[in-house]
């Protein structure tokens, strides 16, 4: 079955003050996924939603996550990851709708979530400007005594 690419409530099947459970999977091509050159996503946005009705106002909380294969901001490296938003919340007037579409916000709330320069791990070393070594596997000669990495004057000062 194609996963669906469009997240609507029924509002007919809710009561006043019930609460409806959603939980699926939202393809991943409402994203655009063209804007993020770092990030292309793998998978489907999963998304697991507490819906509650509060007068004329639809109240929505949960997660969201989707899982990217990224590009390392420092050293170009591809990595696997998967993103995700715990605390998407967002409420929705009512008035005069019987289907009411999330998927405009969930997409926003998901893109949220996507950092603009992904990293491999919190410590990524990067790349060597000088020789392009990649510093996570091996360290260069050419990093050290030339004095042209801001840490060597952060080393001076502290020292
Ligand atoms: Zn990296
Ligand atoms: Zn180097």
């Amino acid at each position: 079955m194609e996963t669906p690419a469009r997240l609507t409530v029924d509002l007919g099947r809710l009561d006043e003050g019930r609460h409806e459970h959603l939980k699926g999977a939202l393809s991943r091509i409402f994203l655009e996924v063209d804007d993020l050159e770092q990030l292309r996503p793998e998978g489907d946005v999963e998304y697991d939603l507490q819906c509650e009705l509060l007068g004329d106002e639809l109240l929505v909380r949960g997660t969201l996550q989707l899982a990217c294969a990224c590009i390392c901001s420092r050293c170009g490296q591809t990595y696997h990851t998967k993103f995700v938003e715990k605390a998407y919340c967002e409420s929705f007037e009512i008035a005069g709708t019987e289907i009411l579409d999330l998927t405009e916000s969930v997409r926003e709330g998901i893109i949220l979530a996507l950092p603009s320069y992904p990293i491999c791990k919190e410590d990524c070393k990067g790349i060597c400007f000088h020789c392009g070594q990649d510093l996570n596997e091996r360290t260069c000669s050419c990093a050290k005594g030339e004095g042209n990495s801001p840490w060597d004057a952060l080393d001076g000062w502290m020292a």
